[in-house]
């Protein structure tokens, strides 16, 4: 079975203009990286289609939906309450946000109907939009949008996302935040010291949702233990017990220590035992059913190898990753600080989840 890349050349509308983190270059690096890198016979190139309207409105406001799109036809006016600062609307991200939640459509579908069980969704993950305004570079919520598709849309019951990007999930988080069907665990950088605040140990969901969001806030420095570690105590028994029917992991490179936006410490190696540690999780409770999405990465020169790292562990292709900068600045792997995170995780889920019962 080939790995199905949702992925089209006009993703590069995606693009915040010069001196903005967020430069749409990126999506191309990346694809000339995975072709230079990975047997054509192993991987497969889907062309996307672009979101509806109505698929939109799964999550976002009509309101708000026709701001954008009245807005990037033209220049970015200030001042208007839909979007903040760090997410300037440009002419044409609109459509190109459109395309991206496209992509991640195509390959929740792809995944879900069996036809490639792992599927990548190329620049997907923007987790910080929530239902009527845009934030840290992220106007459509598309795995928002994805799960709730494949709830109305495809019949899903049980969804779990799994949340690896340095920021948490904000926007993702606020959405499914008191529903049952939706097992959303987010580890990322203590929120006291990154964007965009918010992703503490103690939101673990509301009202019938109590118990169905797991925080991981891990500190500055935490490293390839760390999440070995999180992977290993947390993710795999809540995924055995919750038995999700899908999987769809978000999140890029910028967990990488050489991240320029972030402070966490993973290497390539550990990246790629994310991507590993979820697709395995995935094989055993869903029969494989794993979408990736790589969009983040605020280091040129991590960011193809870091979503490579991430994308080629569920698929167990081999691949020499050579770390473009030296691995000396954070020794200090956190493991100690994390095995405590760990711990008192499992103690605040324990009247929900028989698995941390004993
Ligand atoms: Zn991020």
């Amino acid at each position: 079975m080939t790995l199905a890349i949702a992925y089209s050349d006009q993703m590069k509308g995606y693009d915040f203009g010069p001196g903005h983190p967020f430069r749409s270059d990126r999506y191309a690096r990346f694809m000339n990286l995975l072709r230079q890198r990975i047997d054509s016979a192993e991987f497969e190139v889907v062309e996307p289609r672009y979101a509806s309207d109505e698929e939109l409105l799964l999550i976002h406001d009509s309101n708000y939906i026709q701001f954008l799109r009245a807005e990037s036809g033209g220049l970015w006016s200030p001042g208007r309450e839909f979007l903040s600062p760090d997410t300037p609307l440009q002419p044409g991200l609109e459509k190109a946000a459109r395309l991206i939640v496209g992509a991640t459509l195509t390959a929740a579908e792809m995944s879900w109907e069996g036809r490639s069980p792992h599927a990548v969704g190329v620049g997907g993950g923007l987790h910080h939009a929530r239902r009527n305004c845009g934030a840290g570079f992220c106007i459509y919520n598309d795995v928002a949008i994805c799960v709730r598709s494949l709830m109305e849309n495809q019949g899903a019951k049980r969804v779990m996302i799994v949340d690896t990007d340095a920021h948490a999930g904000d926007g993702t988080c606020q959405t499914f935040y008191e529903d049952p069907r939706v097992l959303f665990v987010d580890i990322h950088q203590d929120p006291r010291t990154l964007y965009p605040g918010t992703g503490f140990a103690e939101e673990i969901g509301e009202g019938k949702g109590t118990g169905f969001t797991v925080n991981v806030p891990l500190p500055p420095g935490a490293s390839d233990d760390a999440y070995e570690c999180v992977l290993d105590e947390l993710l795999f028994p809540l995924a055995e017990e919750f038995a999700p029917e899908i999987i769809i992991r978000n999140g890029g490179s910028d967990p990488h220590f050489a991240d320029e936006l972030t402070d966490l410490g993973l290497t390539l190696k550990g990246l790629k035992t994310v991507g590993t540690k979820v697709g395995e999780v995935a094989k055993a409770v869903c029969g494989g059913k794993l979408v990736d999405l790589v969009g983040s990465g605020y280091n040129q020169a991590v960011l193809p190898l870091g979503w490579l790292a991430l994308v080629t562990g569920p698929a167990g292709l081999d691949l020499e990753l050579v770390e473009p900068f030296f691995f000396s600045l954070r020794v200090d792997h956190r493991l100690a600080e994390t095995r405590e995170i760990v711990k008192a995780a499992k103690d605040r889920l324990k009247p929900y989840w028989r698995c941390f019962a004993n």
